[in-house]
């Protein structure tokens, strides 16, 4: 395998040609058109962006000679995954057994998050995610740091040099953590200014707004954060919501003079349709409904929920709501960096909630319904003209057992499918950022 950085120069022109498969709108609504798929199809990727997609037998003559052609036939080519939340510094306690989730913060993410303050583990842990994701076929996450802007500028310093397109935000917490982690609400908005001011737009990074949850800011800090993604119409307020029974309990005490935990974000005016919330697995009918006449989003993160043992989200409470629902892994809460095993999950968990998930819907969590919750609809998350050129190839055959299941599929469907269950990082083949080879695997 090998990986590479983005060249200082704007990628010449590529040509990309596999089976082409993505979702070009929301499968609920937008019904069966949504699935586009090109068995032989080719991408032409100019200056980092798709100029032209479709059959190849089509496109063939418009490939400027010259121009590099990748052969992916026998491939599936997608969008590259959008993971829409996850926490970076956590990727050395993923998989900690024992807790759920405020003694599992006490006992494993606070003691790991602590590091941050070091710039050198910070870019290291940040070597490592980037490594991971790509090797997963995601090319956009929606991170927290540490309370540290050490944290941040390590993340945003990696992806510039990747060319990735990632939204990260410093954690917002001054009380209920340990000193070395807390900070102020003016500390942490003087931190936030800063790091908008240094990475905002820079490259294809964007910021969030992020406080850990209600339980770890004071009323004071959340009104500051409300005031900040006021001010910052570009950047994104990231959080969490409604994970855990205790936490829900605990936030009723800190804050009783509140309608709930999403009213608490809301009266500091952090619900919006730029606001995504993390789980949401807890929320009350009268909740969905706010969230959804806001325009909020929820990070459904089923492998963490279960890991974690939260609770069972339910997307078809949500999706009758109106509320827009993308995947998220929740490193490292959750167990799995592959938003194919984020998919497979998010299957599992509505079964038993009496609901079958297709794979077109699946897929549309994973790249554009994530790229949408994300404001970034427009830019990522299928495979269309004038979109960035992030891809993701998947191999049918990468493992033995995928190889012989997927032989035995007879729709395209059946295919995606089966690579939601049974398959991994093991079958990104290749991962595209830009249109640049970003990870290869052979
Ligand atoms: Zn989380």
């Amino acid at each position: 395998m090998s990986y590479s950085a983005a060249p200082d120069e704007p990628s010449p022109a590529r040509a990309v040609r596999g089976h082409l498969v993505t979702v070009v709108d929301d499968p609920d609504t937008a019904g069966e058109g949504a699935l586009v798929e090109h068995p032989d199809g080719v991408i032409l990727i100019e200056h980092g962006r798709i100029s032209a997609v479709g059959d190849h037998g089509a496109l063939a003559d418009r490939i400027p000679p010259g121009t590099p052609v990748d052969d992916h036939r026998g491939r599936i080519v997608s969008a590259g995954f959008v993971d829409t939340h996850t926490h970076y510094p956590q990727t050395g306690i993923v998989g900690a057994h024992g807790t759920q989730l405020i003694d599992w913060l006490d006992t494993y993410a606070f003691p790991a998050e602590l590091a941050f303050t070091d710039a050198e583990h910070a870019a290291a842990v940040a070597r490592v995610f980037f490594d991971t994701i790509l090797r997963a076929g995601t090319t956009t996450a929606l991170s927290f740091g540490t309370s540290s802007a050490s944290s941040v500028d390590a993340f945003f310093a990696e992806s510039l040099r990747r060319g990735t397109r990632m939204i990260a935000g410093k954690v917002l917490m001054d009380r209920h953590a340990p000193a070395g982690l807390l900070d102020t609400a003016e500390s942490g908005a003087a931190d936030t200014e800063a790091l908008i001011a240094r990475w905002h737009g820079v490259g294809r990074n964007g910021y969030a707004v992020t406080p850990r949850f209600a339980p770890t800011s004071t009323p004071a800090q959340l009104a500051v954060a409300g005031e900040l993604l006021a001010r910052h119409p570009g950047v994104l307020l990231h959080t969490h919501l409604s994970e855990n029974l205790a936490e829900i309990a605990w936030v009723r005490e800190l804050f009783p003079d509140s309608d709930g935990y999403l009213d608490v974000y809301d009266r500091a005016g952090l619900v919006g349709d730029r606001s995504v919330f993390a789980h949401g697995v807890h929320l009350t009918d009268a909740e969905l409904a706010r969230m959804s006449h806001a325009g909020a989003a929820i990070a459904h993160c089923p492998t963490s929920n279960l890991f974690l043992g939260s609770g069972l989200f339910s997307l078809r409470r949500a999706a009758d709501a109106g509320v827009r629902v993308a995947l998220g892994t929740d490193i490292g809460g959750g167990t799995s960096f592959s938003m194919l095993r984020t998919m497979g999950a998010a299957y599992e968990i509505a079964q038993l909630d009496g609901v079958s998930l297709d794979a077109p819907r699946l897929l549309y969590l994973a790249t554009l319904g994530g790229g949408r919750a994300l404001g970034l609809g427009d830019r990522i998350g299928s495979l269309e003209v004038g979109k960035e050129a992030d891809l993701a190839v998947l191999d049918p055959e990468a493992t033995e057992l995928l190889a012989y299941r997927s032989a035995r599929t007879s729709s395209l469907e059946e295919l995606l499918f089966v690579l939601g269950t049974l398959a991994d990082d093991r079958a990104t083949a290749a991962t595209y950022v830009a249109g640049h080879p970003a990870y290869l695997r052979d």
